[in-house]
């Protein structure tokens, strides 16, 4: 290994070793011949940072530990799941337990109902239906707002992701309240005719679209808290007016979660926001830390809503792995063990490496802006706040490249995208949270470099 077990990995480092990547750089090209791109998810590639993602061989805590036996702090946590960090002890025995006793059986099982029963127990949801994927999550979701409401269009925001749902891979028409175009090939343009695109946090785009389609739209999906164009919070107030306006034209909000819940607070980001202004989404989604790293998703909300579900009502939803008991039972344990204190470390571990980020690039002269909700954060590479996809494209993505990488040399794996959050768990622990620490200040100086060296434009490749 380049770095053994020790608190400090990374620390042999500066006796100017270089990182050995040939074991990944090889599975890269065995992966390329087989699957596109050499990966099962776009981002995995390292297409915006360049050079060669880490086969990942194994992962502890908050140390994932590459195939050329490079260890690195980990603050992308797989998007998220890994609220509790690795192989929590916890969630490894329940894990063992559940497999042991049969992997799937395709009848309903207790944890289904336990892993439910907690999800209510911490959110506004009266109802949920496990499934899969987020991304099946907010397509149910849509299905079942359109179903209850007999109406077909859908309004969402540019810059919010939901998962690869045809409808919602959607590229914003050419005006407000034009419908939209598809946002990739493969898309048919009848998929994406009922969905208008519209800015994030832009209340008067809202209510012109109201004022225009208002008894033809179905539902209202936002992001709780955008963090897929980077961190970009809700403007105070506009997740309230989100819930209000489809109220008053008979639209159902759907807040989507997955990324937020049970990482931003015990009950996600409505812990933040509608649990102490006193509203509630119509329907959430939620997906990542609610499976604890396996494939555990939910939809819910209204009771009178969820009962529009087959096979109580006429809509259509089913998965022949939904509930699936592992998966339940990783999720359940992760909750379970997603205390008060794992909360507070999280807030901790979050407002350390925000201070370092903004004391590192201000002593670098570069320009940033940080984001967060909770303890998911990202930086920007821009002097001004950003409220919506318009200022987030305004970061410096070239420079965040380069920074990306003078990071993973120095034993931090950060996202690899400038559009991305940036996740910890409550197993960073002091050792970890010191090595980005120790990383930051020398990155950053890096990074300034390299703009320094392209003439100080935004945008130029670095
Ligand atoms: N919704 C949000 C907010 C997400 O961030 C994601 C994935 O990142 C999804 C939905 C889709 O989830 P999945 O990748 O599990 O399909």
């Amino acid at each position: 290994m380049t770095v053994s077990g020790s608190s400090t990995p990374g620390a042999d480092r500066d006796a100017g070793a270089a990182p050995g990547t040939a074991a990944s750089e090889a599975l890269f090209a065995r992966a390329r011949a087989v699957t596109p791109g050499g990966v099962n998810s776009p981002v995995r590639a390292f297409n915006a940072v360049g050079g060669t993602p880490r086969f990942i061989r194994s992962a502890q805590g908050p140390w994932l530990t590459d195939v050329d036996g490079t260890t690195y702090v980990d603050l992308i946590c797989s998007w998220g799941p890994m609220l509790l960090g690795h192989a929590h002890p916890a969630v490894v025995e329940a894990v063992r337990d559940a497999v042991g006793r049969g992997s799937s059986y395709g009848t309903p099982t207790e944890g289904e109902v336990a892993l439910v029963e907690e999800i209510v127990g911490r959110t506004p949801v009266e109802q949920a239906r496990l499934v899969s994927s987020g991304t099946e999550a907010t397509m149910s979701a849509i299905r079942l707002a359109r179903g209850f409401t007999g109406r077909d269009v859908v309004v969402k925001f540019a810059g919010c992701y939901h998962g690869h749902v045809d409808s919602l891979l959607a590229a914003a028409g050419s005006g407000l309240t034009t419908f939209s175009l598809p946002g990739t090939p493969g898309v048919p343009a009848s998929s994406t005719e009922l969905t208008l695109v519209l800015p994030y946090n832009d209340r008067d785009a809202v209510t012109a679209a109201f004022a225009e389609h208002g008894d033809r739209i179905a539902c209202v999906i936002t992001e709780a808290a955008a963090g897929n164009m980077g961190v970009v919070p809700p403007l105070p107030g506009f997740n309230a007016f989100l819930a209000e306006t489809c109220r008053a034209h008979g639209a159902l909000m759907i807040s989507d979660e997955v990324m937020t819940g049970f990482r931003v607070s015990r009950s996600g980001q409505w812990g933040t926001d509608g649990a102490l202004e006193g509203w509630k989404p119509d329907l959430v989604t939620y997906g990542k830390v609610m499976g604890g790293g396996f494939p555990a998703a939910a939809f819910g909300g209204r009771a009178d809503v969820m009962a529009h579900l087959a096979p109580e009502g006429p809509v259509y939803q089913a998965g022949t792995l939904s509930g699936n008991p592992v998966a339940t039972a990783a999720g359940l344990a992760t909750l379970r063990n997603a205390t008060d204190e794992v909360y507070a470390r999280l807030d901790v571990v979050a407002d350390a490496l925000r201070a370092g980020v903004a004391e590192a690039f201000s002593a670098a002269g570069l320009p940033h802006v940080v984001q967060s909700t909770g303890s998911m954060f990202s930086v920007f590479l821009t002097d001004e706040p950003v409220v919506d996809f318009t200022g987030a494209q305004r970061t410096d993505a070239a420079a965040y490249g380069t920074f990306f990488h003078a990071m993973l040399d120095r034993g931090v794996h950060l996202p690899p995208s400038a559009y991305e959050a940036w996740f910890v768990s409550a197993s960073h622990d002091d050792a970890a949270v010191d090595h980005v620490l120790a990383a930051l200040p020398e990155a950053a100086k890096v990074t300034a470099a390299a703009i320094a060296a392209r003439g100080g434009a935004a945008g130029e490749a670095v």
